[in-house]
């Protein structure tokens, strides 16, 4: 078989190593977020990772994808909490996928869903308790609560989860944090009070999961810590997890560039002495962030090699200090650490963003290999 240009190529036992780790350090349930086809690394091949490491719940933003999950032969609980107006609750009601209301106005589609489909829905209450981006404001909380009961007790729906979202989970000196975890516990006590007694209730991601045990509650909501990649770096300590994602490609050309070459683009990069090149077959147009230009680091045979100039929409540009490794040798932009070559959290910290945003961007036109 022809070696790819490049690939993505995802660790399917790490996924699994991952979620079976965070599962004994944290004691509670465990959901594994696959949104964003799995933050990059592929959402039906993740999500079955997922599961065998032992998650009890799957989370999705949209209902589109929870329903992509059915498609893909997932059977077991599904969250999802991204839902706009005029959504299609019926589908995700026929799928039995758990859908998230912030509002009285959602309980009130997700109602006339039940209607028309004939069954009883899935619901989970979203709070805001202090992120100011999806959930029902304190004010409203109570009127909230008041109508998911009225229609529990119309067998209209089961209320099985009472949940929020933290803004600050990964610095665990925010005061943002403690004030969260009190609202959140303010906010079970109201629906406690009206009776509303659900399956789960959870507040934490995977930094909260890790830095805040006493907001683990039932279940936590880990994405980023199951892919390998550390929540909060600098905070967490070392819990063994291994990057699931590795990029790589192969060296299209290598070649001797002279002093006061300019490479790439707007020569924002110009040799100031006589080394070698390599041109790596990926761009932006495969999710390479521009910010990469002239800061980030490849490993190529055994060594770190920055990347000169700008990233195009194709390829870039690597220093190879003077080797001339053939044509065709890899190249791996970020994997697991090991034997020193840059992880995702390395580009994120070049490119000035989060490796979030790295592993799940990164695709276009690269293939996917499971390992
Ligand atoms: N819960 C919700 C509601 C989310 O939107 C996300 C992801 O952004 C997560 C949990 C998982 O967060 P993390 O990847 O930091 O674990």
């Amino acid at each position: 078989m022809t070696p790819a240009r490049a690939e993505i190529v995802v660790d399917l036992a790490a996924v699994r190593h991952n979620v079976a780790t965070l599962k004994a350090a944290t004691g509670v349930a465990m959901m594994t977020v696959v949104k964003a086809d799995g933050y990059g690394h592929g959402m039906a091949q993740v999500a079955a990772a997922a599961r065998q490491g032992g998650a009890d719940w799957l989370g999705v933003a949209t209902i589109d994808e929870a329903l992509a999950l059915r498609a893909a032969g997932d059977t077991g609980p599904v969250l999802c909490w991204l839902g706009v107006p005029g959504e299609d609750y019926a589908a995700a009601i026929e799928a039995d996928v758990d859908v998230t209301a912030y509002s009285v106005a959602e309980l009130d589609e997700i109602r006339m869903a039940v209607v028309a489909v004939g069954r009883p829905a899935r619901v989970q209450l979203k709070v805001d308790t202090g992120l100011s981006r999806g959930g029902a404001p304190a004010d409203r909380w109570a009127d909230v609560v008041a109508e998911a009961r009225a229609g529990e007790d119309a067998r209209i729906w089961t209320v099985t989860g009472i949940w929020s979202h933290f803004a600050c989970s990964d610095e665990p000196e925010h005061p943002a944090n403690d004030a969260q975890e009190r609202a959140f516990r303010d906010a079970l006590a109201v629906a406690d009070e009206a009776g509303l007694r659900p399956e789960v209730r959870h507040l934490s991601n995977s930094a909260g999961a890790l830095l805040r045990p006493s907001a683990r509650f039932d279940l936590v909501r880990c994405g980023l810590a199951s892919y390998g990649l550390d929540p909060a770096p600098g905070h967490t300590s070392d819990l063994g997890l291994v990057p699931a994602m590795t990029v790589r490609a192969r060296l299209a050309m290598v070649k001797h560039v002279a002093t006061g070459a300019g490479v790439s683009y707007g020569h924002t990069w110009v040799a100031d002495h006589a080394t070698t090149v390599g041109l790596v077959p990926v761009g932006y147009g495969d999710g390479v962030p521009r910010h990469a230009s002239n800061v980030a680091e490849t490993w190529v045979a055994g060594k770190r090699r920055p990347v000169r100039g700008r990233i195009c929409m194709d390829q870039f540009v690597v220093d190879l200090g003077g080797e001339l490794p053939p044509a065709g040798q890899d190249v791996v932009l970020f994997g697991t650490g090991r034997d020193g070559a840059p992880t995702a959290q390395d580009w994120a910290e070049a490119c000035g963003t989060i490796s979030y945003e790295i592993v799940t961007r990164i695709g276009g036109r690269m293939t996917r290999t499971y390992v």
